[in-house]
């Protein structure tokens, strides 16, 4: 398969030769029959990577159809970041058998998952063994999850995350931190951590977010991204603010990952939608096209130690998302309920998986 002239942030060009599921030549004018010619009419990147998602649909508290969320929105691959833990891991392995998006797990240090909002509150839930066994065995598993708020972790505190912190320094894999209301303090969550851990949620604007100017938090969020910590948008019903994320960039901090933290519910109903709206409130936020996809392809490839995926160069995956930014007025909300207009919004018109090509209109594929 030849793609010719498709576009780039920068808006040059370039051929893309695919021979199996590899990308076997880049240049800017590789000779042959185009088998699919953009007409520098559409932007091509890496396939885009969520790396907060709920890709399950075996829970009915969290989680949604795994091709719906993915493939059909432009994501070929998704992260679960925690909706299953070491008693329904292997429901997960069933489910992705009849999809077409890849799906890697961070999975739940509470062994039931998230199957109702306090999976934390019973410490007889957490079980390293079990973890570290599943962990060892499924090469799928990229990381560990801890949701690390009050109506998680109940009267716990701080505990779940030294478990779940020991844990993944044993097992030598990232761990996502979830944050939110208190307990636990974040300045006590944020003490512990160290390089390759995530601090999903960045951006949440609850009343103990990580930039309301409390300069005790401020400091400690400088030390973690100095050790190597890296942040995640995890927009989700109650977790993204526009407020908060401009002020973030006003001191320079941006999110290694842009993640969506999509379930049925806030696809439904919003404020997520999709993928694509989500990476669109970036734009609207002020960040670059090319930033905005350099954090969904080699950010959370290289997050999660996917090396096969992530980048354009020879040799990697045939693994594509190809999209436009169409100028047009849009309507945007972010968690808090705050709506803007922005005048720009991503569109996805296809996506090529294992070097197969999906049209899509409308988060449907049409071949
Ligand atoms: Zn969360
Ligand atoms: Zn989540």
């Amino acid at each position: 398969m030849l793609i010719k002239n498709a576009l780039l942030p920068d808006l040059s060009t370039i051929d893309i030769l695919i021979e199996n599921d590899k990308i076997v030549k880049i240049g800017s004018e590789i000779i042959g029959t185009a088998s699919l010619d953009l007409k520098a009419q559409a932007f091509i990147s890496s396939g885009w990577i969520d790396a907060h998602a709920h890709a399950f649909n075996g829970i009915e508290f969290i989680g949604d159809d795994i091709d719906t969320i993915g493939i059909k929105s432009g994501v070929t691959t998704l992260i679960d970041a925690g909706t299953v833990g070491a008693l329904n891991y292997d429901q997960i392995v069933t489910e992705k058998k009849s999809v077409i998006t890849d799906v890697k797990s961070l999975l739940n240090i509470s062994q039931i998952g998230i199957i109702r909002q306090n999976e934390l509150a019973n410490l007889d839930d957490l079980n390293q063994v079990k973890v570290m066994d599943l962990v060892s065995k499924e090469a799928d598993i990229v990381g560990l999850k801890v949701r690390m708020s009050g109506s998680v972790v109940e009267n716990n505190g701080i505990t779940p995350l030294i478990i779940a912190k020991e844990t993944a320094t044993k097992l030598n894999v990232p761990l996502m931190i979830h944050i939110g209301n208190p307990p636990p303090d974040v300045d006590d969550v944020l003490k512990l951590l160290s390089k390759g851990d995530i601090i999903t949620h960045c951006f949440h604007g609850k009343a103990s977010n990580l930039f309301d100017n409390s300069s005790q938090t401020e400091s400690l969020l400088l030390d973690c991204l100095k050790r190597g910590v890296l942040i995640d948008v995890g927009h989700g019903t109650d977790s993204f603010s526009f407020d908060i994320a401009k002020r973030a960039m006003q001191k320079g901090i941006y999110p290694n990952t842009i993640s969506s933290d999509i379930y049925r519910k806030n696809r439904i109903n919003g404020p997520v939608f999709d993928f694509a709206t989500t990476m669109s409130k970036f734009l609207y936020v002020g960040y670059k096209h090319s930033d905005i996809i350099t954090m969904v392809t080699k950010n959370a490839a290289e997050m999660f130690g996917l090396t096969e995926i992530g980048e354009m160069v020879e040799g990697k995956k045939a693994d594509f998302t190809i999209y436009q930014i169409k100028d047009q007025e849009v309507e945007l909300t972010d968690s808090t309920g705050k709506k803007v207009i922005a005048n720009q919004k991503f569109v996805v018109n296809a996506v090529i998986k294992n070097g197969e090509y999906y049209q899509l209109e409308d988060n449907e594929l049409t071949c």
